[in-house]
């Protein structure tokens, strides 16, 4: 059985299936949205928090920001600790001028639903695609207990397992790829934040990290082994290693609160060589993982679904697919550059373990770029630009 068909089947409500839904309701682009889980799942799921200048004005410019310009936060600092003492960096002056804008993902999701569903369009929540095929002018969603959906073109949103990604792998698309051998203990507690800033505390047990989410939550990160279970680290042990590697002994106490969530995050990045094809399009996560450590994940999703949602249009309400020809090599510079800073980021927050000589080298490199960050102009423009920049 098979529901009729749409311009756009999009898999996935997360930020790059909702955006580009939005986009195209508004460019009078029909469009479907099918999720997997439930709608109170999928509004509730905390993850990224700092949203770049350029994903602030697409949502500005698309009537998506209502939310963030009333409850985000303008941020523009953070702040490096480690055993040579601590600075701060007011990024948001520096570079492009441009800060974040602190906003939880589940908030962003939640209006963006709201915002979805008010321009009439419709999400099918609890409906997982099982694959996606193509056929001469059109693409099959098969959806897992329920009848097809077809459409002109699938977008695949549906994260880096989902079957847009499985879709594109099958027919020979290649992904380039970088374990970097680190994971996260990544930690939300019911506390306001302890810093002004965001806070990187390079420390010989490994990376701790604090990021402001709202004025009563906020998360923190600990470098832990890989194969990590969360349920090992209790609070009183969370709370311990964060003073330890923020040296509050040093610096000031932090602010404590109950553990809302903890979930370990092992940090790895990965690049389709082409996020699409035909009538199958990937945008978000399903096209590139990007590790944590710039907090670019959101941002290139938005990126993403903007490009995606003016070749879409363009190829539907025109006839023209050069937008669509050109996706690939409109997005992936930018991709790539945000990959390229992350990796640099993670360079600088996780130094290697041990005491051998080629750990006592690795060190004193991550000290050297610490103290260059400190004193140079230059670099200082260099991490700016790349941090608020997509
Ligand atoms: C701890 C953490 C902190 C982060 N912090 C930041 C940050 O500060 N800034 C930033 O920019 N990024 C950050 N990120 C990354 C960011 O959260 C992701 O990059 C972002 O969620 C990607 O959006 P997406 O829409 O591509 O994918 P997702 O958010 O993963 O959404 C995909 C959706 O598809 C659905 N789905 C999956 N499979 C199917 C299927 N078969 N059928 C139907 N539906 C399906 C899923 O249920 C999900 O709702 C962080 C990530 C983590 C884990």
């Amino acid at each position: 059985m098979t529901t009729a068909q749409v311009g756009v089947v999009i898999v996935g409500a997360g930020p790059a299936g909702l955006v580009l839904g939005n986009l195209l309701l508004d460019r009078g682009i029909d469009c479907v949205i099918l999720e997997r889980r439930d709608r109170a799942a999928v509004e509730g799921r905390a993850r990224a928090g700092f949203l770049a200048a350029h994903s602030v004005r697409v949502l500005t410019e698309h009537g998506l920001a209502a939310g963030l310009a009333a409850r985000g936060k303008t941020h523009g600092t953070c702040l490096f600790r480690s055993d040579r003492g601590e600075f701060t960096l007011d990024y948001g002056k520096l570079g492009l001028g441009e800060p974040h804008t602190v906003y939880p993902q589940q908030e962003l999701v939640r209006d963006l639903i709201a915002a979805f569903l008010w321009r009439g369009g419709e999400i099918r929540f609890g409906a997982e695609a099982g694959g996606v095929t193509e056929e001469a002018a059109q693409a099959r969603v098969r959806v897992r207990g329920g009848a097809d959906v077809t459409g002109r073109y699938v977008a695949g949103c549906d994260g880096h397992r989902g079957t847009g990604r499985a879709a594109l792998t099958a027919r020979g698309t290649r992904t380039a790829r970088r374990d970097h051998g680190v994971s996260w203990l990544a930690v939300l507690v019911a506390a306001p934040p302890s810093l002004e800033a965001v806070g990187y505390a390079l420390h010989e047990r490994g990376f701790a990290g604090h990021m402001a989410r709202t004025d009563t939550v906020t998360r923190y990160y600990l470098q832990c082994p890989r194969g990590t279970d969360p349920a090992d680290w209790s609070e009183d042990r969370i709370w311990t290693e964060l003073a330890t590697r923020l040296r509050t002994a040093e610096f000031g106490p932090l602010r404590q609160g109950p553990v809302l969530e903890k979930a370990v995050v092992d940090l790895r990045s990965d690049v389709l060589d082409s996020p699409g094809g035909g009538r199958l399009w990937l945008a978000g996560d399903a096209a590139g993982l990007i590790s944590p450590s710039a907090a670019k994940g959101a941002n290139l999703a938005v990126l993403q679904a903007e490009l995606l949602a003016r070749a879409l249009e363009a190829a539907l309400a025109h006839g023209d697919g050069t937008g669509l020809a050109r996706y690939a090599a409109d997005s992936l510079p930018r991709v790539w550059r945000a990959h390229e800073f992350s990796h640099w980021m993670s360079g600088l927050l996780h130094g290697p373990a041990g005491q051998d000589d080629e750990a006592r080298y690795g060190r004193q490199l991550q000290y050297a770029r610490l103290e260059s960050l400190r004193t140079s102009r230059a670099h200082q423009d260099f991490f700016a630009e790349n941090y608020t920049g997509i």
